[in-house]
This record gives structure tokens, sequence and C-alpha cells, in this order.
């Protein structure tokens, strides 16, 4: 009997829609956020610094700077590192597009680096080739949690005096080679948007192993007001001095309270997903549909997604047609992501297509199936089984 697919009439493995990704809230949560609100203070806060804390404990970073999204702690390392107007950052040619919109919101020029073949993550050996005088900084992503080529980036960016981004969106809690992500470098960025692995509603942080720089980014997230004499004059005087160009990125207390509540989870949330992934790996190891995701020697991947590489070759309809398939059956893929240099905006600053041999050919293979902590056993196979059936409707 041939199988029927939800998309042709069939009944869909699932009743409900399985979502990609979703936040996980419970009662501490709330508790959290209905202490603040019945507190004195709803923004700038205690609940502010005890969220940075608590962020520095978890990631070993010695300073964290708390911010209201993570695309405002992107443009805040942009422009602590002084990225300006005409200069040169480097980024992955896939990413979400804020990795990019940090450098051109400072009047940079983005250049598109290509990505490693199995872990879809910046190459360092395109990062080496693109360097040139103007190069400011380089963004690097660790895409879907998995961690980059750490080691290879360092070299480079001492090897050549240009700061690193770290763009870790997707990465909190993951390991390189023993390290925490927060230790690696001065910049690395978290965000705490809904789908992430911890959630402020809105929200993100740049963590830092400097004072002097975490000071910076304090100011630039309020105004750009020298917070020296702030402090110090605040409670007798109207004194104050704007030393240099910043903008209002305070996160509320509200936010960062359900923040240091959720951190507080992660490192189980962290253990459910890699359980996921493994059992995910398992299942596909019998299924020439896809290609698994799989984790470097010495690397410990946050999971933040599970992206997978449809085998084309071996099935009889494109992508589009396996993406709506899947979605028939109720489980929510999706695709991370479109290639930034392909997006119009982009365009129209003059990137063209063809220049990224395995971000343009792997963006043709990437899917992402439903990963999160709260996922049940049921949801890992209700995935597993929608993913059988399509293969055994479409294969060749
Ligand atoms: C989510 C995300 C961002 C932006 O974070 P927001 O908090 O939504 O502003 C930046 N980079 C990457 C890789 C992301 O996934």
């Amino acid at each position: 009997m041939p199988v029927s697919l939800a998309i042709n009439g069939g009944t869909p493995v699932r009743e409900t829609m399985l979502r990609y990704g979703a936040q996980s809230i419970d009662a501490d949560d709330w508790k959290a956020v209905e202490n603040v609100l019945r507190s004195d203070w709803l923004t700038t806060g205690p609940a502010v610094a005890e969220f940075e804390q608590a962020l520095c404990d978890f990631t070993g970073a010695k300073y964290a700077v708390a911010v209201n999204t993570g695309t405002a702690a992107l443009h805040a390392s942009c422009s602590i590192t002084q990225v300006s107007e005409g200069d040169e950052v480097i980024v992955p040619a896939i990413s979400f597009v804020a990795s990019a919109n940090c450098a051109v919101y400072q009047g940079a020029k983005p250049v598109f680096a290509d990505l490693e073949r199995d872990t879809l993550n910046i190459d360092s050996v395109d990062v080496a080739r693109k360097i040139t005088n103007k190069t400011k900084a380089i963004v690097v992503v660790d895409f879907a949690g998995h961690p980059c080529d750490h080691d290879a980036l360092n070299d480079l960016s001492k090897h050549y005096g240009i700061p690193i981004i770290h763009d870790a969106a997707h990465s909190l809690g993951a390991m390189y080679k023993g390290k925490s992500i927060g230790k690696l470098y001065n910049y690395t960025n978290l965000s705490f948007h809904p789908v992430k692995h911890i959630t402020t509603g809105e929200g993100g942080a740049i963590l830092t192993n400097d004072e002097e720089l975490a000071k910076k980014l304090r100011s630039f997230r309020h105004h750009g007001i020298d917070l020296d004499l702030h402090s110090r004059e605040i409670r007798n005087s109207w004194e104050y001095d704007v030393t240099s160009l910043g903008f209002n990125y305070r996160i509320p207390d509200i936010n960062c309270a359900l923040g240091t509540s959720q951190l507080k989870k992660q490192f189980g949330w962290l253990a459910a997903r890699r359980s996921i992934a493994a059992s995910y790996n398992a299942a596909f190891s019998e299924l020439p549909m896809v290609e698994a995701p799989q984790e470097r020697e010495g690397c410990q991947s946050a999971w933040h997604l599970y992206v997978v590489r449809l085998n084309l070759r071996a099935m009889s309809v494109s992508k589009e047609e396996i993406f709506s398939a899947l979605r028939a059956e109720n489980i929510g893929v999706n695709v991370h992501y479109i290639p930034i240099p392909w997006l119009s905006y982009y365009k129209k600053l003059g990137y063209e297509r063809g220049q990224w041999s395995v971000a343009e050919s792997e963006y043709e293979r990437v899917l992402s199936l439903p990963m999160y902590p709260t996922m049940t056993a049921q949801d890992v196979s209700d995935t597993v089984e929608a993913l059988y059936k399509v293969w055994a409707a479409y294969r060749l």
C-alpha cells in the first residue's frame, strides 16, 4: 500500500503542530517577575546586577553587561571595538541577519566568509583569505550551538590584531576543549529571545573578561553617560556628563528577574537537549534521507538547533516539497538560515550570489527539526516517524 502523506489527504502523524522551538516558563518564573512588579525598581535596579552575576557564574566570564536585545549586544560590541565608516567586518555567510547588521549600523562593510562543511561554522581558512588592512573585526557564530574552531580564529585574531566579536546567541552552555564559551573572548554576545536557551522576553548580554571594556559597555547602554561621575554625584547633584555617543539599550529588572530564574534551569535543559539530539542521531543512523549533525572531538554543542542535511539525490522531490510534507504531518520544521548576502537589502548593497560555495550549496539541503528541552519522548518519536514516512513516499 502506498504511504498516504497528510499533504495528499492522509492522516497526519500528530494532531497538533509541534513547534521547532519553544520557551519553558514555570511558577518560579512567574513568582520572580511578580516580586519585581511589587518592588520599587522596574528598571536599572538590583535584578539587573543579580542577573549579570548569575551569567558570570554560569559562563565563567568575569563581567556580564545585560542589554535589551542580542542585537543591541552586537551593536555595542561593534561600537566599542571602534568599527566605523569604511571599515570591513568579516561575517559568516549564513547566520541570523543581526550578525551582519551590527557592522552596517557602524557604517562598515560586512565581508562574508564561507563555512566549514561539517559544522556550518565560519571557515577560518576563508577568514584568513579575506583579511585586508581595512578589517576591523571578525564576527564568529557558534551555529546551532556547536563551537567554532576557536583556536584557529583566536590565532588569526592575535596574529593580525583584529578583535573577535563572538555571537554566542546559540551556544549558552557550550564547551570548547574543556572551556566554557564565556572564557574565550572579550566580546561574547548572548540573546534571550524566547527561541534561545533561556529567555527574558527580549534581552541580550555581552560577556567580557576586561574591566575597562565592561565599563565602556555599561556606558554605551546608558546613552554614553559617564558612570563614574554618575554614581559619585547622583545623590547630591544634577551633574552628569556624556563622554561618547551611547544608546538606551537598558534591560528592565522585570526581564532580568525572569532571566535569573530561567538560568537556574539551564544545566538541566542542556542535558535534555543533548538527550534529544542523541535520540535523533540514533533514529537517523538508518535513514538515508538525512545526514545527522555531529559534534567535533573536544566540542560540546549547546544544541540550540538540530539541523540535518537532506540527501536530495536520493529523493524524487525538492526541499520545498519535503518541508511542506513535514509541515502537513504537523512537524514544525524550519530552515536556518537564508545566506545573508542573498537578502534583498544586502543584494542592493552589491553582494552577488555564487561566492560562498559551501554556504550556498549546504543551504539548499539544511532543515531544522523541532528541538527544545521540554519536548516529550512522544514529540521526538513523532518527528522521527514523520521523516521515515516522507522518506518512504519520496525515495527514489
Ligand atoms: C537571535 C540571534 C541574534 C539576535 O538576537 P535578538 O535578541 O533577537 O536581537 C543574533 N545572532 C544570532 C546568531 C541569533 O540567533
